[in-house]
């Protein structure tokens, strides 16, 4: 696999091309942002923890039927993937409220959820990734009413599927999001899935385990991902 020219560089990482015109390299970068880029950080190897983290999940996602970009880990920071087109939607499913739902509605953290909330939000950081619902998205042409369709469906199996994966480690799937890419006309799971794009509390304690100790600055930011990574891998940092 040779690894070839940068295609795009976001927040968390950085896409390379690859003599397979069907592959891209994603490569796992140190760089935290929150708060749609207004902080910003580095969590000292956390693009280790969270290709490695993601690889898991990954693996285990697409052993139990989700599709998934996920081709095979090449090194600690770098994964190789199918080349996918971004479905420029943000999908987020919500188990128990935190973060913006708690903001948006005046909910209080932590609060059981009668049923999973799926949230859409554009995929534009100019426009602060605003909610948008299905019409929206049709309306806009983002996606199609099958294209649609095929999203609701994955996304609650992943979180099904993730919900009893994380569990069985004593961590609560508190909320996550999920992205899509088209890959020859399939819509197929992309992007990551680590402590960056999920939330996960300990089981008993409700120790946060995830990217909110970098946005709430609750200290021992990297412990916390070493911490995924020790009991998704079975092995420590
Ligand atoms: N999330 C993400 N990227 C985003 C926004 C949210 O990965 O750009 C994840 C976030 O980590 C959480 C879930 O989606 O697990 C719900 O996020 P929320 O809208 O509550 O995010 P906040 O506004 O609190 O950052």
């Amino acid at each position: 696999m040779e690894k070839r020219a940068k295609l795009y560089e976001g927040k968390a990482k950085i896409l390379y091309a690859t003599d397979n015109p069907d592959c891209v390299i994603q490569y796992f970068k140190d760089d935290a942002t929150a708060f749609n880029a207004k902080k910003k950080g580095t969590v000292d190897e956390k693009g280790i923890m969270n290709n490695a983290i993601s690889t898991k999940v990954f693996e285990y996602l697409g052993q139990n039927g989700i599709p998934t970009h996920f081709v095979r880990q090449l090194s600690d920071r770098e994964m190789l993937v199918k080349k996918v087109e971004i479905v420029k939607v943000e999908v987020i499913i919500r188990n128990r409220a935190a973060g913006s739902l708690c903001r948006n509605y005046g909910v209080t953290e932590g609060r059981t959820l009668s049923a999973p909330v799926l949230e859409f939000c554009y995929k534009e950081d100019a426009f602060n990734d605003p909610l948008m619902n299905e019409t929206h998205i049709l309306a806009l042409d983002i996606a199609t009413a099958s294209e649609i369709a095929t999203i609701r469906e994955l996304t609650f199996k992943i979180n099904e599927l993730m919900k009893k994966f994380f569990l069985a480690l004593n961590i609560e799937l508190i909320d996550f999001k999920v992205e899509f890419g088209r890959h020859k006309g399939e819509v197929i799971l992309a992007d990551e899935i680590s402590p960056d794009t999920c939330r996960f509390w300990e089981v008993g304690t409700g120790v946060r385990l995830d990217k909110d100790r970098f946005r709430h600055d609750l200290g021992n930011i990297k412990e916390g991902y070493q911490e995924v990574l020790k009991r998704v891998t079975g092995k420590a940092a």
